[in-house]
């Protein structure tokens, strides 16, 4: 295991490689192109040759997209980087490199709704197993891991936030040759860096804290080079859920303030999640940071947790009387949002995660945002008072 970078030693990582461009302009423009041209007929047979590595086609390489892939490979420690249209599409195309029908995957239990139904139904109709571990226990972890392909990883955990000792986990997924992956989306590289404790691929949805701005949906996958050239080779062409050149134009413009704006996310969700432990209406706060240590690895906490209310608390009431947190699912960007888990428990999508994940139905979830922690603190504070 390397230590990873402090939190503002990364900020100087994200520097957009700017020479060549117009008049050194310091937003790198957009390579906004479906295809490159070629010179001549000798310039195009050694591209094709692969002698020379230049954009050819925007779904292979483009160079708007590239910037971003090694800014992010960078930020995580990553050898390589690769960019996908959204998270699911980086999740599908990291979990289907590298299993084959009759294979056995082993997930961390609650892991994102959309990747559980995933596991339950493509992969389960190519007849790929997948089987649930709770991450915490890692005798547990051990036990399921021989024979399996891929250990699929997320920490802290959707809704319920459990964390886990992730440099644990890679090397008992090590020591059994099962490759590991993790969904690092909600910690971002500012507070995690799974490569550095021994992960081989790391998965992203950019949409969220990379982004920053609630206006992309884009993926992204960092590991080693070899790892990512096996994405690179079928996943990654021929599913073709490319990564766009405006969306990683955005993201690279996303990146730039990602180290400030985690560490504000980080200071208003823990001092709102204290607060709120207090309260003699709230049965329980799921915030990684209330315990008394963070796992290891885990350098710090974002802006997205939940809680339970006591009985006889008007959850409706508590939604329709925020002002700032608006109800919307998604998360990471300046928004303070909420999301009730009795509305959850409502939707019909199969398999239905959220009984599967135990969302409690007095449960919601908060995003906070960075409209500043006081504010948010009087709009929950007057919510709550019309709700209990
Ligand atoms: C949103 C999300 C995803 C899926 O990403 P999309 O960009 O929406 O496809 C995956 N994992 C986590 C933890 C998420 O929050």
């Amino acid at each position: 295991m390397t230590e990873g970078a402090a939190p503002f030693e990364l900020a100087s990582m994200i520097v957009a490689h700017d020479e060549g461009n117009a008049y050194s302009a310091v937003v790198p423009p957009i390579a906004q192109t479906s295809l490159f041209t070629f010179s001549d007929y000798d310039d195009m047979v050694s591209s094709y040759r692969g002698e020379k590595v230049r954009p050819i086609y925007t779904r292979g390489l483009n160079p708007t997209v590239r910037m971003f892939e090694e800014m992010l490979a960078k930020l995580e420690g990553a050898e390589d980087a690769l960019g996908f249209a959204s998270g699911m599409a980086a999740i599908s195309a990291a979990v289907l490199s590298f299993v084959a029908p009759g294979d056995r995957i082993v997930a961390v239990r609650h892991v994102y709704p959309d990747a559980f139904r995933l596991f339950g139904t493509i992969l389960k109709r190519m007849n790929i197993e997948v089987t649930y571990v709770d991450g915490r226990d890692e005798a547990a972890v051990d036990k399921a891991l021989p024979g399996a392909k891929i250990f699929y990883m997320e920490s802290p955990t959707s809704w319920v936030m459990e964390a886990h000792d992730v440099c644990a986990l890679a090397a008992i997924a090590k020591k059994h040759g099962v490759v590991s992956m993790i969904d690092n989306s909600w910690a971002s590289p500012i507070f995690q860096q799974p490569i550095t404790l021994g992960v081989d691929l790391v998965i992203h949805s950019a949409s969220k804290y990379l982004g920053g701005h609630s206006d992309v949906v884009a993926g992204i996958v960092a590991g080693s080079k070899e790892m990512i050239a096996r994405l690179k080779a079928e996943a990654y062409p021929y599913l073709g859920a490319k990564l766009s050149p405006f969306d990683a134009w955005l993201l690279i413009r996303g990146l730039r303030t990602l180290p400030i704006r985690m560490k504000a996310h980080e200071a208003s969700a823990l001092a709102i999640a204290q607060r709120l432990q207090d309260l003699d209406i709230v049965e329980q706060v799921c915030h990684p940071g209330l315990a008394n240590r963070l796992p290891t690895g885990l350098n710090g906490t974002s802006g997205l947790f939940s809680l339970v209310f006591r009985e006889g608390v008007d959850i409706r009431a508590f939604c329709d009387n925020l002002k700032l947190f608006r109800l919307g699912v998604s998360w990471g960007g300046h928004e303070s949002l909420v999301v009730p888990g009795e509305v959850v428990l409502q939707q019909k999508a199969q398999p239905n995660s959220a009984q599967e994940f135990g969302i409690h139905a007095r449960s919601v979830r908060l995003h906070v945002g960075l409209e500043g922690t006081e504010a948010l603190w009087s709009d929950l504070e007057e919510a709550i008072a019309v709700a209990s």
